[in-house]
């Protein structure tokens, strides 16, 4: 009997404004890896203006920002905070990177000194720092069959975990989070946040199919087998990240 072909709805939320280094990687990285197992992807851009139902979309991702656009993007998220909250809730995957991961907490409190409100799915809290943490950072991930993942940072941002959250990782090279305790990211139930651009899926396979996982479980409401790819030239690319010093 045939197999009905597996789908897979994305939110990308807005684009238009949190979208930079190279963030737009990771949706080609989710859309590839989909494909590749004959998984089929629409991905939905979610740009300013736009109200959500978050039963529309079985994954959500958003990318990192500067702080000029991250004061419209916090506007807008708040716009669909109550769904995006829900969809957190239903166990949906979603990844923020930097600007967007800020914006997932609490409240980010720029370097010009206006606190934006975030829409609280993950319990940190942001502030902006005097240094830019700029550079390539290696860390390591517990939940994750590999344990490394490495990826590129940028943000003057210092992210700080509360209670009602864990670090998503451990960093061995870099700053991460705020340069002091060590973390890098946030997780609360599937989402995810943390500041490593790179793009962050292509160069971590292993996390892009975890993600997928996830997608497909929650929807299917089951464990959908994935059969594994040939992620020889990815691991190349993995590994020549990781740096020599970890
Ligand atoms: N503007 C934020 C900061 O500097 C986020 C930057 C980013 O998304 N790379 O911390």
């Amino acid at each position: 009997m045939q197999r009905a072909a597996l789908k897979l709805s994305i939110a990308h939320l807005y684009p238009d404004l949190l979208n930079i280094y190279g963030d737009m990687g990771n949706i080609m990285a989710l859309k590839m890896r989909c494909a590749w197992r004959d998984i089929e992807v629409e991905v939905h851009n979610i740009t300013t203006g736009q109200i959500i139902n978050q039963a529309d979309y079985d994954l959500f991702f958003a990318g990192g920002g500067q702080d000029t656009q991250q004061v419209i993007a916090a506007n807008e998220l708040m716009r669909n905070g109550v769904e995006l909250n829900k969809a957190a809730n239903l166990n949906k995957p979603m990844l923020a990177i930097c600007g967007s991961y800020q914006l997932f907490g609490n409240y980010y409190l720029t370097s010009d000194n206006q606190r934006l409100r975030g829409i609280s799915i993950l319990d940190v809290h942001t502030q902006a720092g005097e240094k830019r943490f700029i550079g390539n950072v290696t860390a390591t991930c517990p939940f994750l069959p590999i344990r490394t993942i490495v990826g590129f940072e940028n943000h003057s941002g210092q992210t700080f975990l509360g209670d009602n959250v864990e670090a998503f990782m451990k960093v061995k090279v870099g700053n991460g989070n705020n340069g002091a305790d060590k973390t890098e990211g946030a997780r609360y139930k599937n989402v995810f946040g943390t500041y490593l651009h790179g793009p962050l899926l292509p160069k971590n396979p292993h996390f892009c199919d975890y993600l997928i996982q996830l997608a497909l479980n929650v929807k299917y409401d089951c464990n959908i087998p994935m059969f594994p790819l040939n992620d020889e030239l990815e691991y190349f690319a993995h590994e020549a990240r990781i740096c020599a010093k970890y």
